[in-house]
């Protein structure tokens, strides 16, 4: 399943196909968006959509954001080294 581009009215939020559909919903906004073809949440850049698209492809609901995952890592990290740290 690729990452197809969406169109998001910029007034009333409704979601489009095309972006001269969503210009026309609710003129001029229309902010491109790309969703999730799985749960079908929208993401600002592809990058998100595909995260997404992966983790629910893998059966894992609504998974930790990447962010959440490198601050967990960095929990780990940090806790790593107060404990090399004791005595
Ligand atoms: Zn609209
Ligand atoms: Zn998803």
């Amino acid at each position: 399943m690729s990452i197809e581009p969406m169109w998001l009215c910029g007034e009333c939020g409704v979601q489009h196909n095309f972006e001269d559909d969503a210009r026309e919903c609710c003129a001029p906004t229309a902010r491109k968006v790309y969703g999730c073809p799985v749960c079908g949440r929208t993401y600002d850049n592809a990058k998100q959509a595909e995260d997404c698209r992966d983790a629910c492809t893998a059966g894992i609901p609504l998974g930790p954001t990447k962010a959440a995952l490198e601050a967990a890592g960095q929990m780990t990290l940090t806790l790593k080294d107060i404990s090399s740290e004791l005595p």
